[in-house]
C-alpha cells in the first residue's frame, strides 16, 4: 500500500520503538539494570540520544536557532533520562545503543558493540534480535578474556608462568581450580 509518494510517508520517530523492543524495561535505566544483571560479565549499556538545542537570540542572531545535537549517555547516568515516554515528551530520541564489558581485576575490555536503530527499516523485534546477539558476543569476549588471564597458581605452574610478572591462562584440567580459574 505504499503507492503514495515517499514524502507523504512521514513517520514520526519516537522511543515507543524501544518500549516495544524491550517490553520489560520502561526506561533506559531499567534496560541497563537487566543487561547488567542477566549477563555473567555484568555488561554496561550506553544510549545515544539525539535532540534539538534551541539557541536563544543574541547579539548575532535575531531569532532563536535550532541545532541538532547528539550525545552518548552511559550506564550510571541513564536514570537521568527517565522513561522512554519522558524522553518523547522532552523531544529526546534514542538513535543507538552500545554494550560492552570490563573484565574485573585485569581491566581489559571487550569490544564496544554499537547498534544503530533504523526505525524506518527494521521492526522493534528485529532490533531486539540484533541487540541480544551483541550481548551474547560481549559475554563470549568477556569469557575469553577471563580464561586468558585468571589462571590460579597451579594453572600458572602448569604453563611455566610467573604470576608476579604476567597473568596465566586457565588450565582446563587444573586440579586446584577445576578449570574455573580464580578471581583476584
Ligand atoms: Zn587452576
Amino acid at each position: 500500500m505504499n503507492d503514495y509518494p515517499p514524502e507523504y510517508d512521514q513517520e514520526i520517530l519516537d522511543n515507543q520503538y524501544f518500549a516495544e523492543a524491550f517490553p520489560d524495561a520502561a526506561s533506559p535505566a531499567q534496560l541497563y539494570r537487566q543487561v547488567y544483571k542477566y549477563t555473567d560479565c555484568g555488561a554496561w549499556l550506553s544510549v545515544r540520544v539525539d535532540y534539538i538545542e534551541v539557541i536563544e537570540p543574541d547579539g548575532f542572531h535575531d531569532y532563536p536557532s535550532e541545532i541538532e545535537r547528539s550525545k552518548w549517555i552511559h550506564s550510571g547516568e541513564l536514570h537521568k533520562l527517565g522513561t522512554w515516554a519522558d524522553m518523547d515528551e522532552r523531544g529526546q530520541l534514542v538513535t543507538a545503543l552500545m554494550v560492552g564489558s570490563i573484565v574485573e581485576g585485569v581491566d581489559q575490555t571487550t569490544d564496544d558493540h554499537e547498534l544503530e536503530a533504523n526505525q524506518t527499516d527494521e521492526e522493534p523485534q528485529q532490533f531486539r534480535v540484533r541487540f541480544d546477539a551483541a550481548l551474547d558476543q560481549v559475554e563470549q569476549e568477556a569469557e575469553s578474556i577471563w580464561n586468558d588471564t585468571h589462571g590460579c597458581k597451579s594453572c600458572a605452574a602448569h604453563f611455566n608462568i610467573n604470576l608476579d610478572e604476567e597473568y596465566s591462562p586457565i588450565w582446563k584440567d587444573c586440579p586446584d581450580c577445576n578449570g574455573y580459574g580464580e578471581a583476584f
